[in-house]
């Protein structure tokens, strides 16, 4: 293995989040032990004391009744010999009487040794074998003055100690290797979905192609939510960059024909004889096409704006039954051209705060609508009701109405419907409608039968706020 390999693995999350795991669980593992040894050695500790005391009470109890003789009998009876014991009386004056030596300890040279309490004075000295070893003492004070000594090695405690840490040893090695393995397995299980996140994201980074999706899994934790969420992100992304492809595509091929128009005008002019009256009539209807392309582009950019949220909105208390009439009055030509009547309905106070320019964009696109998309002798009626919160217009119009697979998408910027391109028009003005209304805080929706007509109903808050 790479020491670049290497290091790229000991640098991943996953390695160091096995590594705490398995780390974590051996500690655990130790202190449990720990504890557990260091219970056993006070458990013991304990007994031993308690058996010492024992002892003491009992050989003082003889010495009292029988002196040191009869005590010298009792601990050099085969039964207490099988003890074990260290047992001497130390009298006042200094001198001291051995009168057991457990068997196994060995005799040295006193002058050499000095070994607290069992410093004799008797010439030799026997200690336990292993010089380290612990002793556990007692004394107490007998009726003449002397003192009861009794001690016994530690090695008891060893003979059940020592196996134990030889178990804790043994044990330790499959706790590590445990860590280690089922860290690297919870920690796969663990981050799996991350791993599956980070491939979907790599492999559209690398093909480009927007279809990969994170594979969906039955849990319901949280990483199962963000791989959902991240699903749902790369849904909309795909879905607002179609929608940016395909306006991008209408926007080239609206453009191109007011400019290939344009361009065949002055081609035209130029051909011809140069004469004023058609150099004119020419000019004018470039000045016509470059106003259409104006107007699409500057469309566009109210609606962009508006739907970002940076539309700047001058609001004003407004007599919307005024800018109604105002824009009926705009269209009364329009509409007899086409021999549709147009009938407003609106109270006489029907006040609202809204920027009234925009919203006069608002209701004369859908009255341009309204008669654009009616056949001759068809009737529009705008009704307006003002509710103590909000005031609501309606344009109805018994025209060609819009099927209903196509009422979710007339929104979008350059839709136009399929009956409806014989129809002048650049499929901007319901996107601007929706664009504005919502600025305002608003709603605009449609409820329309084909063949039978339509009604548009702008709602928007008295007091609305600009964005
Ligand atoms: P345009 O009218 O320029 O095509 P709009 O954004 O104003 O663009 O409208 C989008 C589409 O919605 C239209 O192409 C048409 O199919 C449909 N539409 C809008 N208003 C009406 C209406 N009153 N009746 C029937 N269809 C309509």
């Amino acid at each position: 293995m790479s020491l670049k390999l290497l290091r790229r693995i000991v640098n991943t999350f996953s390695f160091r989040l096995n590594l705490w795991y398995a780390l974590i669980f051996t500690a655990s593992a130790s202190v449990l032990f720990v504890v557990f040894y260091l219970l056993l050695i006070i458990g013991l500790g304990r007994k031993d004391q308690e058996f010492i005391d024992d002892r003491l009470k009992e050989y003082a109890d003889i010495y009292r009744s029988g002196g040191p003789r009869a005590l010298g009998l009792w601990v050099s009876s085969p039964n207490e010999k099988q003890k074990s014991l260290f047992v001497r009386i130390i009298y006042p004056q200094g001198n001291d009487r051995l009168l057991s030596v457990p068997e196994t300890w060995i005799e040295v040279d006193p002058t050499k040794y000095r070994v607290g309490w069992l410093r004799l004075q008797q010439g030799v000295l026997r200690i336990p074998k292993d010089e380290e070893q612990e002793l556990v003492l007692g004394s107490i004070p007998l009726h003449d003055g002397s003192m009861l000594q009794v001690g016994r090695s530690t090695n008891n405690r060893e003979t059940l100690l020592q196996p134990f840490r030889r178990i804790v040893i043994g044990v330790l090695t499959p706790i590590i290797l445990i860590g280690v393995f089922g860290g690297a397995l919870f920690v796969y299980r663990a981050l799996r979905p991350v791993q599956q996140i980070v491939a979907t994201a790599r492999s559209i980074i690398e093909t480009g192609d927007l279809n990969a999706r994170v594979p969906a899994r039955d849990s319901d934790d949280e990483l199962d939510e963000l791989a959902r969420l991240f699903n749902l992100m790369l849904d909309k992304n795909q879905a607002l960059i179609k929608s940016m492809r395909e306006s991008l595509d209408n926007v080239a091929h609206d453009l191109r024909t007011p400019m290939t128009r344009l361009r065949g005008i002055a081609e035209m002019a130029l051909r011809g004889k140069p004469d004023q009256r058609s150099s004119q009539e020419a000019l004018a209807d470039c000045v016509e096409e470059s106003d259409r392309v104006l107007t699409m582009l500057k469309t566009l950019m109210d609606v962009a704006e508006a739907e970002a949220g940076v539309m700047k909105l001058v609001r004003e208390s407004t007599d919307v039954a005024s800018l109604l009439q105002d824009v009926v009055e705009l269209y009364q030509y329009v509409a007899e051209e086409k021999k549709v009547s147009v009938s407003l309905d609106a109270p006489e106070k029907c006040e609202a705060v809204l920027d009234a320019s925009r919203m006069r964009q608002v209701f004369a696109n859908l009255l341009d609508n309204a008669i654009k998309y009616t056949p001759e002798g068809g009737e529009v009626r705008i009704h307006a009701r003002r509710a103590p919160s909000a005031i609501a217009v309606q344009f109805h119009d018994n025209g060609i109405g819009i099927p209903p697979e196509e009422q979710g998408r007339i929104w979008d910027r350059l839709y136009r419907g399929d009956k409806s391109r014989s129809q002048r028009g650049l499929g901007l003005g319901l996107s601007l409608v929706k664009a504005i209304v919502q600025a305002h805080k608003g709603k605009v929706e449609v409820q329309s039968e084909p063949g039978q007509g339509s009604v548009f109903t702008v709602t928007i808050p008295a007091e609305a706020r600009a964005t």
